[in-house]
């Protein structure tokens, strides 16, 4: 029945000796390899309807021997083979394996599609076991590798004739099916030496890949770096394609093999130039090779993609019409990679180099393997595997390299960055403290500057301008003289500090007299002691001759400590003065029972310009600035202890042995002692300062005058601003904020002059709680200030000020001033006495003035008629005292509360006759006048009018 559905093809038969009488080829296992080819009887299934039994049961069946003359079986065909084996000995682990003589690059494309083998003996099935590439893994005997076409021999019988049945159908890719069918022994259970090399290569491969990949896979996730994240993306296609070759994956997507073994292993080819990109940083170092990368890349991806496309749609048989051409197109490819390679190794960058190494070598395999994969050239190895492997080595190394070339360069930048930050930050410091000291200066210099000025100008102009001499009063003398010794001194403090500052100055050490010298120093003060009446009590060791010590820098600390001490020590009290020796130090301690300090106070003391609130006037805050600078420069220490309204104890330690002073600045001479300069001398200023008679001068008597108020802490400055305004006004004096604002509310002046910078409340909180005082709001405030800057015109503008005066200014300046401010106070009643008083009533008013006068004005208007009405019940009405409400409404109408009361009287009077609201009489009644003709008279007086004929 089969039969003659059946084609038969026979080939020459050539019958081998060695076949036993009855066809068995008995297997001697001390043979490792057995070669069945010329034994095996084959036969064409061309309609493929056979099965194993029909083979065995058929005896029409017509069988040929397989010859090299002929060594391919046609393509797209399903051939049988039959051959009888006997083995003596159990064949533990042997296998019969259908050879692929075209093993080499792609073997998998090549191997058989599906095998299928059957052991018959005595008639039974003893297995059926499947093999080849087209057979899922779960089908086949051996999971050995995928490609093999393997199965094992292990559960045949022995001393048995096994009658073999295999079953061979061609690769659906094109390739013809083959036997050439061996059996073997496990000691040889490769045909194929390459590829059992290669096989164990690409495991130990496989695992390598994988767990650098995995490296860096973490590495990415970890460090969030890109060039991390292209080569993990290269490794993964690396481990993917190692992983085929050992066998993985493909088995169990059998039906698609071809695109996706094209996309993975071809992704090896391309994936490493984005690594390589990031790694080199090319897109921005060399942007047009950059773009040559890119390029070549994706001309690759794309190769592929329409490979794999075309394979899937169009299922080519590779064998027949050759989708070789993807071998050639690599070939083109990996040449370019090797031009690209070298051009990257001739750059001059590090990163460049090393990645142009590596490229330039795995490229090269690759167009290795490209002629390899095309049969044009044989290897004894796989190409690809072997770029892949050194690839990863070089660019393993290469990228951990490279991190830690950028990690050293990046801590080179932090560390200066940080320098350069930190001297910015000193730079900024440095700029404010000057800022701060050039601000300070210019306040310390204008003041005494205003006094030298001040007295000079009036001198002159009071002089005879005939004359040749400017006559000055003693007391001019007196403020000119002082202030003169006080910028001197605050210059030469000033002086000194720049010079320690600039590091120019230097210790001038002598030796002996020690414990003398300061002796003399100290007694220098007793006549400030004596006129002060403050005793001044002393306790010295005995002499030192063989200490060292700088004549001039001790002298400033002393005296700066010393004339602190009686400066801030009222009359009556103590200063004490004792000097301890060590063996290496002196130790000197100034302590006196004056106003001593607080602790907040205590820890500014040694800044430059600090003073203690309330002692400005005293000191420019320099010299214990400067005492500290001495004493370190010594490498001494001060410190200094004191209780509020107690004393106060400064304590300095200073070394007196060449080794434990400063030896770089130190020079030696062997100078005389000389008598150290009256204390006096030294500090002039201050010392005469306490002495000077600050009295104010008597106020002037006339009472039409304006009042000026003038607020100001220096005694000199107010000497010499009543001395300007003497005879214009009617000056009263305040001493600090406090008490400014205590005598504007009680004398209610015309005006008021005041400095900014004040104890107790200084010129701003003044200004302000004046202005919104309803009592002194209307009267015009002039700011008197050392600092010319505009944030402090604005603050005090923003707190009422009416007007500015900058020291030094010039008594005209301040006389017009003045002058003008009262003035404009009068107009601004002119304007409110010009609104019509009867319908003030509905005007906004705004200011305090306004709103001051519209609550007088409704008091007086609601009692019109109410002829008692007094100027102390209307003061009380509107919460003054009379004093104050006279003054105050004299200032801002110039008009007494009495003069106001009729006034308002009258011309309510006169509106109500205008609109003939009730007869004369009746109105004078209801304006508050019981008496017509008193009434009628003050009527005619003020509008020149009778009221009867209004
Ligand atoms: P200068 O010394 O420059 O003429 P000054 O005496 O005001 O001016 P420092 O000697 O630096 O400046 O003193 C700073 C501040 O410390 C003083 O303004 C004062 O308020 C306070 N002070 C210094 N010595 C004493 C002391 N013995 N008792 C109380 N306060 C003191
Ligand atoms: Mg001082």
């Amino acid at each position: 029945m089969m039969t003659h559905r059946m084609w038969f093809l026979i080939f020459v038969i050539t019958v081998s000796s060695q076949l036993s009488a009855q066809d068995v080829y008995v297997i001697n296992s001390q043979y490792p390899v057995h070669q069945l080819q010329p034994y095996l009887k084959i036969i064409k299934d061309t309609s493929d309807t056979l099965t194993y039994k029909d083979l065995l049961k058929d005896t029409s069946l017509v069988y040929a021997i397989q010859d090299e003359t002929i060594p391919h079986l046609a393509i797209g065909e399903v051939y049988w083979g039959k051959i009888v084996i006997n083995s003596p000995q159990p064949l533990k682990d042997w296998t019969l394996n259908l050879e692929d003589r075209l093993i080499g690059g792609p073997a998998w494309v090549k191997s058989n599609g599906k095998v299928d083998v059957y052991a018959v003996t005595d008639g039974s099935l003893i297995f059926h076991k499947k093999t080849g590439v087209e057979y899922p893994n779960v089908d086949r005997d051996l999971s050995r590798h995928w490609v093999l076409n393997t199965v094992s021999l292990h559960d045949l019988p022995p001393h048995k004739p096994i009658t073999l049945l295999i079953r061979i159908q061609g690769n659906s890719l094109g390739f013809p099916p083959y036997f050439n069918a061996t059996i073997r022994s496990p000691e040889q259970a490769y045909y194929h030496e390459i590829f059992a090399f290669n096989n164990g290569f690409n495991l130990f491969m496989f695992g390598v890949t994988f767990i650098i990949f995995l490296y860096h896979l973490l590495q990415f996730i970890y460090l969030r770096q890109k060039i991390f994240l292209w080569f993990s993306i290269w490794l993964s296609f690396c481990t993917l394609t190692m992983a085929m070759s050992v066998g993985l994956i493909i088995g169990d997507i059998y039906n698609f093999r071809l695109p996706f073994w094209m996309l993975i292993a071809n992704g090896v080819l391309y994936s490493f130039w984005f690594f390589g990109r990031s790694f080199i940083n090319s897109k921005e170092k060399f942007p047009q090779l950059d773009k040559v990368i890119v390029g070549l890349s994706i001309a690759m991806i794309t190769e592929i993609i329409i490979m794999a496309l075309y394979i899937v749609f169009f299922n080519p048989k590779p064998y027949t019409t050759g989708v070789g051409i993807h071998y050639k197109l690599i070939i083109i490819y990996a040449c370019i990679s090797i031009v690209l390679s070298i051009n990257l190794m001739l750059k001059k960058d590090q990163f460049a180099r090393y990645f142009g190494v590596g490229a330039i070598i795995v490229s090269i395999a690759f167009t290795l393997g490209g002629f390899w994969s095309e049969g044009v050239i044989r290897l004894p190895f796989d190409p690809y595997a072997w770029g892949i492997f050194f690839q990863i080595v070089i660019y393993s190394f290469g990228i951990a390299y490279r991190q830690r070339a950028l990690l050293l360069k990046s801590q080179e930048e932090k560390l200066h960055a940080q320098k350069t930050y930190a001297e910015m930050l000193r730079i900024k410091e440095i700029n404010e403290v000057k800022t701060l000291f050039y601000t300070n200066i210019s306040h310390e210099f204008r003041t005494p500057l205003t006094l030298i000025a001040g007295p000079l100008d009036k001198a002159h102009k009071s002089s005879d301008p005939d004359s040749d001499e400017v006559t000055i009063s003693k007391s001019s003398f007196g403020i000119i003289n002082r202030n003169t010794h006080r910028l001197q001194h605050l210059i030469d403090q000033l002086l000194e500090l720049s010079k320690i500052e600039s590091g120019q100055i230097h210790l001038n050490l002598m030796q002996g007299g020690l414990v003398d010298f300061i002796k003399s120093i100290t007694f220098s003060f007793e006549s400030i002691a004596e006129s002060k009446n403050i005793s001044l009590n002393t306790s010295f060791p005995k002499a030192l001759q063989q200490a060292f010590y700088d004549k001039d820098k001790l002298e400033k600390i002393i005296s700066n400590l010393l004339s602190n001490a009686f400066k801030y020590t009222p009359e009556g009290g103590v200063v004490t003065l004792t000097l301890d020796l060590t063996d290496s130090h002196y130790i000197l301690e100034v302590s006196d029972t004056g106003k001593g300090m607080s602790k907040e106070e205590m820890k500014r003391i040694f800044e430059r310009f600090y003073r203690v609130e309330g002692t400005e006037e005293k000191g420019t805050g320099i010299g214990l600035a400067l005492t500290k600078e001495m004493v370190d420069l010594q490498k001494g220490q001060i410190s200094v202890s004191s209780l509020k309204d107690l004393g106060t104890t400064f304590k300095v330690r200073i070394p007196y042995t060449l080794e434990l002073l400063p030896e770089h600045i130190s020079f030696f001479t062997k100078n005389k002692v000389t008598a150290p300069r009256l204390a006096q001398e030294i500090n002039g200023l201050v010392i005469n300062g306490e002495t000077y008679n600050t009295d104010l001068p008597p106020i002037d008597g006339d009472k039409n005058l304006p009042v000026l108020l003038l607020v100001e802490d220096n005694p000199d400055l107010r000497i010499y601003i009543s001395d300007i305004l003497k005879g214009h006004y009617k000056i009263v004096i305040a001493e600090d904020g406090l008490k400014g604002e205590r005598m504007g509310i009680e004398h209610i002046p015309d005006i008021i002059l005041t400095d900014i910078m004040m104890p107790k409340k200084d010129g701003y909180q003044l200004c302000n709680s004046l202005k919104s005082n309803p009592k002194t709001s209307h009267i015009p405030i002039v700011m008197l200030t050392a600092k010319g800057g505009q944030e402090n015109r604005i603050e005090g503008l923003t707190q009422g000020a009416d007007a500015y005066i900058t020291k030094p200014f010039n008594a005209e300046e301040l006389l017009l001033l003045v002058k003008n401010l009262i003035q404009t106070r009068a107009k601004m009643w002119e304007h409110f006495n010009s609104l019509n008083l009867s319908i003030v009533n509905d005007i906004d008013l705004v200011s305090i003035e306004d709103k001051f006068l519209q609550s007088v004005l409704s008091v007086i208007r609601n009692n019109l008629d109410n002829e008692s009405l007094s100027v102390e019940d209307l003061a009380k009405e509107v919460g003054f005292s009379r004093a104050q409400l006279h003054r105050k409404l004299k200032a801002l109408c110039d008009k007494s509360p009495n003069q106001l009361i009729v006034e308002i009287r009258l011309n309510e009077a006169m509106v109500m006759l205008e609109k003939k609201i009730g007869s004369v009489s009746e109105v004078a009644y209801s304006v508050g006048y019981s008496n017509l003709s008193y009434f009628t008279k003050r009527f005619k007086e003020k509008f020149n009018v009778l009221p009867s004929r209004v």
